[in-house]
């Protein structure tokens, strides 16, 4: 069985689908970390996205998961499961995404480990922009999940402090934030290869009022039914 989780940055997406991974005892697998990686990879590289998209295959990008289940990344042999998560990667896998010789690469290899998941552990629960539109449209099940811009800043802000990152000033933070995340969704929903947008057949959830045990029930309960 597949599961695709998509919807705008920080509506809750990731941790909605490894928790129900773990409550259904599937594999999950973190899309947007994969474009953040090969994002990564191009700047490491010195490397424009365009001259980046020829090199490619050369690029060894290495899933798996730590003990509390989250996936971690190992990008040439180096584990960069943190370093991909700051503000600055997420901009930049944004920028990385348009372009259609990446998402081919990229929408490959999901299709294949999404297959290979499901095989293995009866299921997989992938997250993403276009899980459910373009690299597994026949998914069992398909959830578009929403959250209004300035709870998703709070919760993104949230994810910045518990890295570490200090900001002294919450609200002037938290309007930036909501800014950057505006931006990054209407530059996803606008691109022309694999653009951000719900499929006919996706369930609209809207996690603003819900906690992360109300947003895995829900999808759980779903999924149930579907098997
Ligand atoms: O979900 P996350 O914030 O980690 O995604 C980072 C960026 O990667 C998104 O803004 C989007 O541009 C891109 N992405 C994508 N397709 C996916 C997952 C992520 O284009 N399936």
């Amino acid at each position: 069985m597949i599961i695709a989780l998509d919807g705008p940055a920080a509506s809750g997406k990731s941790t909605t689908a490894r928790l129900v991974a773990q409550r259904l005892g599937f594999r999950y697998l973190d899309t947007g970390a994969m474009y953040r990686a090969l994002a990564l990879a191009a700047q490491q590289r010195g490397m424009t996205d365009e001259a980046f998209a020829s090199v490619l295959p050369s690029v060894r990008l290495d899933l798996g998961y730590d003990a509390d289940g989250n996936q971690t990344v190992a990008l040439d042999g180096e584990d960069v499961t943190a370093a991909i998560r700051t503000r600055d990667m997420g901009l930049a896998a944004s920028a990385i995404s348009r372009h259609a010789p990446v998402r081919e690469y990229l929408v490959q290899m999901q299709q294949e480990l999404g297959r290979r998941y499901s095989e293995e552990a009866g299921g997989a629960v992938l997250d993403g922009r276009d899980i459910g539109t373009v690299v597994f449209p026949q998914a069992e099940l398909k959830v578009f999940v929403i959250a209004d811009a300035r709870t998703r800043a709070e919760r993104r802000l949230a994810e910045l402090e518990v890295r570490g990152e200090v900001y002294p000033d919450r609200e002037a933070a938290l309007d930036a934030l909501e800014a950057e995340l505006v931006a990054r969704d209407h530059a996803d929903a606008a691109r022309a290869a694999g653009p951000l947008r719900a499929a006919p057949d996706a369930i609209l959830l809207d996690t603003t009022e819900l906690s992360p045990e109300e947003q895995v029930e829900i999808v759980v309960q779903h999924a149930l039914a579907r098997q």
